[in-house]
This record gives C-alpha cells, structure tokens and sequence, in this order.
C-alpha cells in the first residue's frame, strides 16, 4: 500500500496529487515514485461540513513525504506531529495510519 508521487524530470520538483505542469518550473515531463508514508506535519478534526451531521468528525492530517511534497490524507487514529505515518490510496481517498 502506497501512493505515486509525480516528480518533474527538468527539476525534481515534487507533487501530489498530479499535475498537468511542474509548479517550479512548468515542465510537462513527470516520472513517478512509490511513498509508503510521511511524517505529520499537522492535524485537526473537521466537526462540521456542508451537508454533514454534527458530530461526524473526521481527522485530517498533513504529511511530508520523501521525496518532498505534502499530502493531506484521512486519518484512522490521533497521533502526533513529527510521527511517521503510512499512506494509503483507498478508491479516491488517502488514508494515513500507524
Ligand atoms: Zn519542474
């Protein structure tokens, strides 16, 4: 379980999700790259979205991945900046967990 990280071939930049040009340099060559996780960066709980029941409180986190971009994924459980999380793409989602 993992997922692709598009990496632009003129400058090495970084990206997630994918994107048509390089946000560094506007290249349009991307290879990919396999992460298997990311170390938090930030976390808060979403208590109220549109159309949502109160209550229905979702965790979200920000990892840093290697190579270096961010990832905002679900979380299953709490856990703690600095922490190393693994990633994984379920359907659409991505899902951070121990
Ligand atoms: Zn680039």
């Amino acid at each position: 379980m993992s997922v692709q990280i598009q990496i632009c071939v003129a400058c090495g930049h970084a990206h997630f999700p994918d994107m048509l040009l390089c946000a560094s340099c506007a290249g349009a060559s991307f290879s990919h790259a396999c992460v298997e996780g990311g170390k938090l960066i930030a976390a808060t709980d979403i208590c109220y979205r549109v159309g949502g029941r109160t209550g229905d409180a979702k965790l979200l986190g920000l990892l840093e991945t290697d190579p270096k971009t961010l990832v905002l994924a679900r979380m299953e459980i709490k856990a703690r900046p600095g922490q190393w999380l693994r990633l994984s793409l379920v359907g659409d989602a991505v899902w951070a967990c121990v």
